[in-house]
């Protein structure tokens, strides 16, 4: 009788393993690291012995859901260029590896992260939620109704690469004036140099040669001005992705994960305030702003309940 669910969330540099009982307790979690060699081409075989090794009985296993780093749609890789894949039927080539068969879900990483929050986290009681990873880069996922919104190519969730306004910064996707120009942990330092630049504005930070996110937003706290107007437009960024989202999927909550969420409830009444300013009236009031709660293991969360949702 099937018992366990494996998450397993696939990183470039590390695979977090998540144990969970049919119902949800996570068991135990561990990590190995990603074997990157010949395009990643023994990740899953890695998986599936690392699986193989472990005292629960194959014969137990009810299903594996998996978070990647890159798109995916109907549990087919479309290049996740960390781990050197191209387009990839996980699913396929994972139950090749062993005799009996089982579910197999897999998800991007960041949608994954967002499910885990919905289900398990900050999001448990709101159907309807988006979440932002403020990290170096900014991810994030759209789950409507519990359930993931993949899109015509997956790359539905993609928050960080909604056109927010005109910024001479040119994001990792090529394009500029993406949310991740604006409002991850890069884009914090570089908008401190642009305003160092552009601007007259008083600052310690102009003494100084190297500053972290957390030192930004610390300073920002005490009054200091380009501080202050750096966490402004990451506010101001965030406020607005939210606006156009909340007309389009209606979310219950906005849920920010990440290093730069580590700035706290000084950022998120920031980005909630603003929001207020410049919402449609219908959803002005009701939505609420907070932070994650689940940190690295939202993924694992994420992909235990993408096979549940799965049956
Ligand atoms: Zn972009």
């Amino acid at each position: 009788m099937a018992e366990f669910i494996y998450g397993i969330d696939i990183g470039g540099t590390s695979i977090k393993f998540g144990l969970f009982t049919l119902k949800g307790t996570l068991l135990r979690k561990w990590a190995i690291d990603t074997n990157l060699k010949d395009s990643g081409s023994h990740i899953l075989k890695e998986i599936a012995q690392e699986i193989k090794q472990q005292p629960e009985s194959i014969d137990k296993i009810h299903g594996v859901g998996f978070g990647v780093p890159g798109p995916v749609k109907e549990d087919v890789v479309y290049r996740a260029v960390n781990l050197g894949w191209d387009v990839f039927d996980v699913k396929k080539e994972f139950l090749s590896y062993f005799k009996t068969s089982f579910i197999v879900k897999v998800h991007n990483d960041a949608n994954v992260a967002a499910l885990g929050e919905q289900a398990f986290g900050a999001g448990k009681a709101y159907p309807h939620m988006v979440l932002y990873t403020l990290g170096t880069g900014v991810g994030g996922g759209v789950i409507y109704d519990g359930t993931i919104i993949e899109g015509a190519f997956g790359a539905g969730g993609e928050v960080g690469h909604m056109f927010i306004k005109d910024f001479p910064i040119v994001c990792g996707c090529g394009n500029t004036g993406c949310l991740e120009t604006l409002a991850s942990a890069s884009a914090v330092k570089n908008l401190v140099s642009y305003y160092i630049k552009t601007t007259p504005l008083e600052s310690k930070l102009r003494n100084e040669d190297s500053y972290s996110a957390k030192h930004i937003f610390d300073l920002a706290k005490s009054g200091d001005l380009i501080a202050l107007k750096v966490v402004d437009t990451v506010a101001e960024a965030l406020a607005k992705a939210s606006q156009i989202i909340s007309v389009i999927v209606n979310p219950n909550a906005f849920v920010f994960g990440g290093g730069v969420s580590l700035a706290g409830d000084f950022l998120i009444h920031k980005i909630e305030r603003r929001f207020k300013e410049i919402a449609f009236k219908a959803v002005k009031n009701d939505t609420v702003f907070t932070l994650a709660k689940l940190g690295n293991d939202a993924g694992i969360y994420g992909c235990y309940q993408a096979v549940k949702n799965h049956g």
